[in-house]
C-alpha cells in the first residue's frame, strides 16, 4: 500500500485556510473518499505527490497540459519571459502572435479577446451575445459546464453533480429565469424551446463535445440543429470550446463536425497550463466590443506576456503528427480499458474523442446527463483507488474527462492498461 501520510497532514492544514482544504471543489476527492494527493511536481506524463510516489497522469491539470507536464521549451520560454518583467498592462507583440495562431489554427475566430480564464470567456461571450442582439435569454444544454458566471450555473455537469447542487445558491432567479435548459442531444426539445421563444433568445451555448459530464460527444443532427435554429431566430450560436479546443481534434470540434459557430470561446489548452482564455469569432460582432463598440469588457491581466508565453510556447509545437501520434495512443489505451473491463465482467461504456477520454460504470448508452447519472458511482470510487494504488492518476469523479499529453508514451499505455487490469482485479476480489 502507498503511503499518504504527508498529503493528509497537508490537507489538514490546508482545511483550515480554504474550504475543502483547496481552491477548486473536485480537487477535494469528496466524490471518491479519502484526502486528495498533494502534489510535488510533474515531469512529461508522470506526477509525483509530497510522499514521493510517482503516477502516470491522465488529469493534466484539468486539460492545458497537452505537451505533458515541464515541456523544456515552455519552460525555457516562460523563464526568459520572466526576465524582461511579468505585466506592462500596455499592448505587447506577444498578444498580436498569440491571436494571428490562434486564428491560423480556429478560422472562424477572425477577432478575439485574450482573458484570463475559460469563466472569464463565456461570461464575456454570454455578455456580447445579449448586447449584440438586444435580448436577454440565453440557452445551455444540461449537464455541460461553461465556468462558474450566475447565467451559466444553472444546470452545470461535473462539479455541480459532484456535489449535487441542483440551483445553484447565490445566483439570482432573475438570472437563473433568462437562462433556459434542453437536454443535451435532445433535438425536439431545443426544436421546442426555439418555437415558444425564438425570438427572445440572444445565444444558444454548447460544448459541441461535452466534456463536464465525462466525454460525451454532440450528434452531428444536434449540433446542425442549432446552427439551423439559431441562423433563423437571429440568435448566435456560442461553441464553448475551452475543453475541446485543441483536444477534440487540432482544429476544434468545429472542424471535426464542420459546422461554423458565430462566437467560441478557448481555454485550457491555449494557456499551456497559464491562465489563459479567449471569446472570438465573427468581426462584426467582436467590433460590438468597447472601445469600438458598446459592451463592456476589460482585463487587469488580460494578455500578460507570461500568459502569452505559456500559450504561443505550446501552440508553436503542436502539428497534424503529434496529433496523429496522440490519438493513436488514446484508441490503444480506451480498446485496453474496455477489454479489461468485459475480462473481469464490469459492465462499462468507454468515450474518446481525439485526446479526450472517459470510462463510465454504465452498461450505456451514455448520450445525455440522464445517462450519466446511472452510472455506479460506489464503485467507480472504489476502481479510482485502486487505480491509485497501481501508480495511475484519472480524475477523482466519474463525471470528468481524462487525458492524453503527447509525453505519454506507448510503454505508459501498456503500464495503465496492465494497472485498469490489477485494479478490477482489487475490486472484485474486495
Ligand atoms: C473548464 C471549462 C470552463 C471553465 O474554464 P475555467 O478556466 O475553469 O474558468 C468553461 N467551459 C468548459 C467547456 C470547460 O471545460
Amino acid at each position: 500500500m502507498l503511503n499518504f501520510e504527508k498529503s493528509k497532514q497537508a490537507f489538514k492544514e490546508s482545511s483550515q485556510y480554504m474550504p475543502g482544504g483547496v481552491n477548486s471543489p473536485v480537487r477535494a476527492f469528496k466524490n471518491v473518499g479519502g484526502d486528495p494527493l498533494f502534489i510535488e511536481k510533474g515531469a512529461g506524463s508522470h506526477i509525483f505527490d509530497i510522499d514521493g510516489n510517482e503516477y502516470i497522469d491522465y488529469v493534466l491539470s484539468w486539460g492545458p497540459l497537452i505537451l505533458g507536464h515541464a515541456d523544456p521549451k515552455v519552460v525555457k520560454d516562460l523563464q526568459d519571459a520572466t526576465t524582461r518583467g511579468t505585466s506592462y498592462g500596455a499592448p505587447t507583440l506577444l498578444e498580436t502572435e498569440l491571436a494571428k495562431k490562434i486564428h491560423e489554427i480556429v478560422p472562424s475566430v477572425e477577432m478575439m479577446r485574450m482573458v484570463s480564464s475559460g469563466t472569464e470567456a463565456t461570461m464575456s461571450a454570454i455578455r456580447l451575445a445579449r448586447g449584440y442582439t438586444h435580448r436577454d435569454k440565453i440557452v445551455k444544454f444540461v449537464g455541460n459546464y461553461h465556468g462558474h458566471s450566475d447565467s451559466l450555473l444553472v444546470d452545470a455537469g461535473s462539479g455541480v453533480a459532484t456535489f449535487n447542487v441542483h440551483d445553484a445558491p447565490g445566483v439570482p432567479k432573475d438570472l437563473a429565469y433568462d437562462t433556459l435548459t434542453v437536454a443535451y442531444n435532445d433535438v425536439a426539445g431545443i426544436k421546442n424551446v426555439f418555437k415558444a421563444h425564438g425570438d427572445e433568445i440572444a445565444c444558444v451555448i454548447v460544448e459541441p463535445i461535452a466534456g463536464n459530464m465525462g466525454v460525451i460527444p454532440g450528434t452531428k443532427e444536434f449540433l446542425q440543429t442549432l446552427r439551423d435554429l439559431t441562423t433563423e431566430s437571429h440568435s448566435l450560436l456560442i461553441f464553448d470550446e475551452v475543453m475541446s479546443g485543441f483536444r477534440a481534434a487540432y482544429h476544434g470540434a468545429q472542424d471535426l463536425y464542420q459546422i461554423k459557430p458565430d462566437l467560441t470561446t478557448l481555454g485550457k489548452v491555449v494557456g499551456g497550463g497559464l491562465p489563459v482564455g479567449v471569446f472570438g469569432g465573427r468581426r462584426d460582432i467582436m467590433e460590438y466590443i468597447t472601445p469600438d463598440g458598446p459592451v463592456y469588457h476589460a482585463g487587469t491581466l488580460s494578455g500578460n506576456p507570461l500568459a502569452m508565453t505559456g500559450g504561443l510556447s505550446t501552440l508553436e509545437q503542436l502539428n497534424d503528427d503529434l496529433y496523429k501520434q496522440m490519438f493513436a495512443r488514446t484508441d490503444e489505451l480506451t480498446r485496453g480499458i474496455k477489454q479489461a473491463a468485459d475480462d473481469h465482467h464490469v459492465p462499462v461504456t468507454v468515450h474518446h474523442v481525439g485526446t479526450m477520454w472517459s470510462y463510465f460504470f454504465n452498461k450505456g448508452p451514455v448520450n445525455n446527463f440522464a445517462d450519466v447519472q446511472k452510472s455506479d458511482v460506489d464503485y467507480f470510487a472504489k476502481f479510482f483507488k485502486a487505480l491509485l494504488q497501481h501508480g495511475v492518476y484519472t480524475a477523482p469523479s466519474q463525471f470528468e474527462t481524462n487525458f492524453m499529453s503527447s509525453k505519454h508514451t506507448k510503454e505508459d499505455i501498456q503500464k495503465t492498461i496492465a494497472a485498469f487490469n490489477a485494479a478490477f482485479d482489487d475490486v472484485s476480489e474486495g
